[in-house]
């Protein structure tokens, strides 16, 4: 069954943690009236997860993280446990997003790690994996997007469809404001839901494949209504609350 599609803020490092509740209250009110076809999540800085889990109480939005320790614990100095978002409340973190795989040299391996530890741990991840540029002028992309798929999943069982979550991000796509046609996000997460079938035969038609990359109201009703596409991982129109919404009303 097509899964319910999933709009995912990523803040990325932006706000201060005494912005959040007021933030989540404009949300509120601004759905008061409305039906959506899609669930909501915001994934905010280590910070702002206190605020944020109690912002989002008793409603259905979801409060997730943007990292996650590979280590369980210990003499790790500046990393953030599993343990730790679950303690708080986090139920969904995003994890090998391409910024951690450019600027921390995030390997799948470590990637993997982490999976684990959310697994450990109940929280869902928001497996990112993308192509560079040169990759796709390279005529690359599958090669990579579904290596790095494959390599992240190494190992990994489910049991329900609702614990994993993949976001597709053509890296060339991420905070430029070029984004990828309905049809050629479509393509890819086409193949992304084939070998997903592959590994979880009686699951895959289930897991939530997003798009992300640069997702606008005016481009989010396209891409959403593509068979492979899920929901969304949106960046910086997930900041304001009108073009977050925006984007939940193209589902
Ligand atoms: C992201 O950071 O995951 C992202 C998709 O950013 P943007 O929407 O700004 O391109």
């Amino acid at each position: 069954m097509r899964p319910k599609a999933l709009i995912a803020a990523n803040w990325k490092m932006n706000k201060l943690p005494s912005e959040v509740s007021a933030w989540v209250r404009d949300l509120k009110d601004a759905l008061t009236g409305k039906v959506l076809n899609a669930d909501l999540a915001i994934c905010a800085p280590y910070p702002h997860l206190p605020a944020l889990v109690e912002a989002v109480r008793r409603t259905a939005i979801r409060p997730g993280a943007q990292d996650v320790s590979a280590h369980k614990a210990g003499a790790y100095t500046g990393e953030v446990a599993a343990a730790m978002l679950q303690d708080v409340g986090v139920e969904l973190v995003i994890i090998g997003h391409s910024e951690r795989r450019q600027y921390h040299q995030e390997s799948d391996t470590l990637i993997n790690a982490k999976l684990q530890r959310l697994q450990e741990h109940g929280l869902v991840p928001i497996l990112c994996i993308g192509e560079t540029i040169t990759e796709r002028e390279a005529g690359m992309t599958e090669q990579i997007v579904l290596g790095q798929l494959t390599a992240c999943l190494q190992g990994i069982s489910l049991k329900l469809a609702a614990e994993l979550i993949i976001a597709y991000e053509p890296v060339w796509a991420i905070g430029t404001g070029k984004t990828a046609t309905a049809e050629d996000a479509q393509e890819v997460c086409g193949a992304i839901r084939t070998t997903l079938l592959k590994l979880y035969p009686t699951l895959a038609e289930g897991i939530r494949i997003l798009y992300g990359g640069s997702m606008k109201p005016d481009n989010a009703a396209e891409l959403l209504s593509q068979p492979d596409i899920n929901g969304g991982l949106v960046g910086g129109a997930s900041l304001e609350v009108a073009s977050y919404l925006g984007i939940a009303e193209g589902a």
